[in-house]
């Protein structure tokens, strides 16, 4: 697949455009590469559902949210697992059909009968519960990126009635309240007069279609509970509360319509020595007292393993050491990784709070040794200064 295109310029607007200006723009968009426009046409046709795709993502103020703050890993646009993307024009038109009618660009309805390759759209396309899952990330498996595997409990499709909820396998009847079409028009008087309004037909719950014969085994729904494994990738670089969406593998649809999809929340678990600031990682050193007036060499737990490093004579407490590269990757909105944090030692002497006679003797030795006070003799202590 060619590289994504950022969601706001494939609609050409602005990162600040309000919800009307991105539906102008997507309208644009939608009928300058609608598919009746352009018979055949094959890059047509990506546009199409590139720009449905970035649609589908801007106007909904939550995906939006999360777009604008982690790119494509927030909407699950991530490198290496399909993500939000449309694969085919059904989704799309089941999605967005409404909305192309209010358009007058002609509905599913008008568009897709007598046999288009797209199939009779005339009944809305079932769609599954989106699945929410957590997963527990520990920093390395961030700092590397992971496959993941768990199994979930959820709505699959019938296997004795193929997920069609009737007994004898077939597609059902066409419903006789609103006649296949899934709506029922209401008229009501209102302050401007007549009006029309449109609702789901409650006889099929807007699927156009009836079933009289039902599958014994789901009682006609077409999906029983059941469970699966699912393998994901999660790109290096996450962050907890990130939330992934995976297509496709949430609740399947009752009678064959799309299924939901799944969302993976992260989490993050606490590391034993390293604490994350953004990408960089913190690490507290604490070093014993002739370590740091003599110098010498530490070990430094890293995500990839234990690094020594040399304290140099006269290190003082507060001071921070920089490990460059040894946080964690920083990814852009397309999951990509552009740099590599760094890992922070923030260093800490540790002053003994028992001593034995002897060593209190040599303490009070080095109390009375010129280098011992700080900043040189000719300076004023604190006490001192203050009183002095
Ligand atoms: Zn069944
Ligand atoms: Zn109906």
């Amino acid at each position: 697949m060619a590289e994504k295109r950022d969601y706001y310029e494939v609609l050409g607007v602005n990162k600040n455009a309000t919800a009307e200006e991105i539906k102008k723009a997507y309208r644009k968009k939608a009928i300058q590469y609608h598919p009746d426009k352009n018979p055949g046409d094959k890059e047509a046709e990506e546009k199409f559902k590139e720009a449905a795709e970035a649609y589908e993502v801007l106007s909904n103020p939550d995906k939006k949210a999360r777009y604008d703050q982690f790119g494509f890993a927030g909407v699950g646009g991530a490198a290496g697992q399909g993500g939000a993307t449309f694969t085919n024009m059904e989704d799309i038109f089941s999605q967005f059909g409404d909305l192309f009618e209010s358009w007058g660009m002609g509905g599913f309805s008008d568009m897709f009968s007598g046999g288009s390759r797209y199939g009779d759209r005339r009944q809305r396309v079932n769609r599954g519960t989106d699945l929410r899952v957590k997963v527990h990330m520990t920093l390395e498996e961030i700092n590397t990126g992971v496959e993941k595997k768990i199994k979930v409990k959820k709505l699959v499709p019938c296997e004795h009635c193929h997920g069609k909820g009737s007994a004898d396998g077939s597609d059902g009847e066409t419903c006789p309240t609103c006649h296949g079409t899934g709506r029922v028009i209401r008229q009501q008087r209102g302050i401007f007069g007549m009006m029309q309004t449109q609702s789901p037909c409650p006889t099929c719950n807007g699927e156009g279609k009836v079933i009289k014969n039902k599958c014994p085994y789901c009682s006609g729904e077409g999906v029983v509970s059941g469970e699966e494994t699912i393998s994901f990738k999660i790109p290096a670089g996450v962050t907890g509360g990130m939330q992934i969406p995976i297509q496709g593998k949430g609740n399947a649809a009752p009678h064959g319509g799309v299924n939901g999809d799944l969302l993976v929340l992260i989490e993050e678990e606490e590391h034993k020595d390293l604490e994350r600031h953004g990408n960089d990682l913190v690490y507290n050193l604490l070093l014993d007292m002739p370590t740091a007036v003599l110098g010498g060499q530490v070990q430094i737990p890293t995500l990839t393993g234990d690094v020594k490093i040399t304290i140099t004579p006269g290190t003082q407490p507060g001071k921070i050491l920089r490990m460059r590269g040894k946080g964690l990757p920083i990814i852009d909105q397309y999951a990509r990784q552009y740099g590599t944090g760094d890992l922070l030692i923030n260093v800490g002497v540790y002053i003994p709070e028992h001593l034995s006679k002897d060593e209190k003797k040599l303490i009070e030795q080095l109390q009375t040794s010129p280098n011992i006070e700080p900043g040189g003799k000719e300076k004023k202590s604190f006490f001192q200064n203050l009183f002095g």
